[in-house]
């Protein structure tokens, strides 16, 4: 069976090309792009889209582990590559090796790393992280915390095997538009500035690389460029794109491979929580919760077509689901139907299925073929 007749999922590199660009639009000159690839590149395919990114000049790649960094290097991309998680200092030789550049988050970790460097006679590329509210990763820095911190990266930095060439903190809230939440960007923003004042008067430490910009930042803080930003969502096409022009570059595609006609009173799939109030021309779609359509969205969707939104009807099964095509009479056997992209809007459906287009995104599975399109070299993709 032609895989394309299943469930797919079309990736448009030409539309990455043109996010980059729009994005790189809107920084200050000489600002370097970071382009965030970790989780298969949210579903795109990691290796084609860092390899776009390397093509079209990005900067730098981040990956959230050394097996994503490897798989990059294995497919010969040779840009700088952050990994913005932990690695096991076992590893450090490679990381050397492959011109890899670890985050550290820590005093213990920058300890541990400097031995492995000095054992493997090696100098390891290293971005110190900051904690300045997202409590999750990074070294401690607000409030009593503020001396400390700096006492703490002014000895990691100066330790042997280690070259500190960046530094950086991730944003809690700053795709939100709530004042709360904006001035918690301004504190969490303040305080990363402040700490690298203090690192270089006290210290007289400097880093080349300060980052801390992720797609929220981009859009709506565009002071915190600095040296390099780190969108990923935004590379992608989602999330508030829109306002930059910027355009998804998944559509997640199926077909109807099945219609049939039921009587009004009739029960539809799995636990019967959908019955049909009339004459019913209900299609089958090989898509279900193993391809990444989360089985929550069950009886709460709908679907592009070339007539129209069709609705999603009863549970949505392991492999597939039903979708109601009485109204939209032009829609048979074999029509395409677009799950997300383009036309039917991601950021919908994650609303609906309760969560946020990162996690779509990252939940198309593998089963789900990606197919390369590069709108920049075909001119445009044809639509439905
Ligand atoms: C995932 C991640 C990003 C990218 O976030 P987006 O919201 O997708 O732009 C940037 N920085 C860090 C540290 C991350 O973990």
């Amino acid at each position: 069976m032609d895989l394309q007749k299943r469930t797919w999922a079309d990736i448009d590199l030409g539309n990455i090309e043109h996010n980059y660009k729009m994005i790189r639009s809107t920084l200050p000159e000489g600002c370097k792009f970071l382009g965030v690839v970790k989780a298969d590149a949210y579903g795109h395919g990691a290796v084609p889209v860092s390899r776009k990114l390397q093509e079209i000049g990005a900067d730098y790649l981040a990956v959230s582990c050394l097996d994503e960094a490897m798989e990059l290097r294995n497919a010969g991309i040779t840009l700088p590559i952050l990994i913005l998680g932990h690695t096991p200092a076992e590893y450090v030789n490679v990381l050397i090796d492959e011109n890899l550049t670890q985050t550290v988050t820590c005093e213990a970790k920058a300890l541990e790393y400097s031995q492995a460097a000095k054992a493997c006679k090696g100098t390891l590329k290293i971005h110190i992280k900051l904690d300045t509210g997202m409590s999750r990763l990074g070294f401690l820095c607000n409030g009593r915390h503020f001396h400390q911190g700096v006492d703490n990266i002014l000895r990691s930095c100066s330790l042997p095997g280690l070259y500190p060439e960046g530094i950086y903190t991730h944003f809690a809230v700053s795709d939100e538009p709530d004042p709360e939440s904006i001035r918690y960007t301004h504190e969490q923003f303040n305080l990363f500035m402040g700490m690298i004042d203090a690192l270089e008067k006290e210290g007289g430490l400097t880093f080349s690389i300060r980052h801390c910009a992720n797609s929220g930042a981009v859009l709506n803080y565009g002071e915190t460029a600095l040296d390099m930003v780190r969108p990923g969502l935004l590379l992608y096409g989602y999330g508030d794109g829109g306002r930059l022009g910027l355009r998804p570059c998944m559509r997640l595609m199926t077909h109807v491979s099945t219609i049939k006609i039921y009587d009004a009173g009739t029960r539809v799939s799995y636990g019967g929580v959908f019955t049909t109030d009339r004459r019913t021309r209900m299609g089958v779609l090989p898509i279900g919760y193993a391809d990444g359509l989360m089985r929550c969205l069950s009886n709460n969707c709908s679907f592009y077509s070339n007539g129209g939104m069709a609705p999603q009807r009863g549970r949505i099964c392991m492999d597939m689901c039903m979708v109601d095509l009485t109204d939209l009479p032009d829609v048979n056997i074999d029509s395409l139907v677009e799950i997300f992209g383009p036309n039917a809007d991601l950021n919908e459906l994650s609303k609906r299925a309760g969560t946020i287009p990162y996690e779509l995104l990252c939940s198309v599975s593998k089963r789900v073929p990606r197919v390369y399109l590069d709108s920049s070299v075909q001119g445009s993709i044809n639509g439905i």
